[in-house]
């Protein structure tokens, strides 16, 4: 499933701003950090910022598409992604804890994540997860199937 980011030409310094500025702000957040290697966030921006100028949206570039517009209409690998924003694991290391990997605290035992890496601690569990939030919020409340 997983792809290197990049291929394809250089994306305009615009884009690559725009990326590198949501980039920290997201991190800022999310509760995690950027790479410790610059160059590793390097190329996830740059690929982040061709995908917009392919397809209108921040698709994640570690991820192969069959047909990259038909994935830029749906919600999951659109950054920050479906598993960001469940679990706070990001499998392109763009956010990640400060010595360089991903949080896989929140992830299934039996995700690709969780096997890679072990069990790495939420470095600020009050922070990110937003859309985990709001299903355990549903959940508390009853969960909508309750009448
Ligand atoms: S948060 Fe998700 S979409 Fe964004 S770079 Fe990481 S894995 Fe890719």
């Amino acid at each position: 499933m997983t792809d290197a980011p990049g291929g394809g030409g250089k994306p305009s310094e615009i884009h690559v701003g725009r990326m590198w500025n949501y980039a920290r702000k997201f991190a800022e957040k999310s509760g995690t950090y950027l790479h410790p290697d610059v160059s590793v966030t390097e190329t996830v921006v740059e690929g982040l910022a061709r995908h917009i100028e392919m397809v209108g949206k921040p698709l994640c570039p570690c991820v192969f598409y069959p047909d990259p517009k038909e994935e830029a209409k749906l919600r999951r690998w659109v950054c920050a992604c479906d598993e960001m924003q469940k679990w706070k694991y990001c499998h392109c290391l763009l956010f990640v804890t400060k010595e360089g990997v991903p949080v896989t605290e929140y992830l299934p035992d039996d995700h690709e994540g969780r096997q890679a890496y072990g069990l790495v601690l939420d470095p600020h569990p009050d922070k990110g997860r937003a859309m985990a939030r709001v299903l355990d919020k549903q959940k508390s409340e009853g969960g909508a199937d309750s009448a």
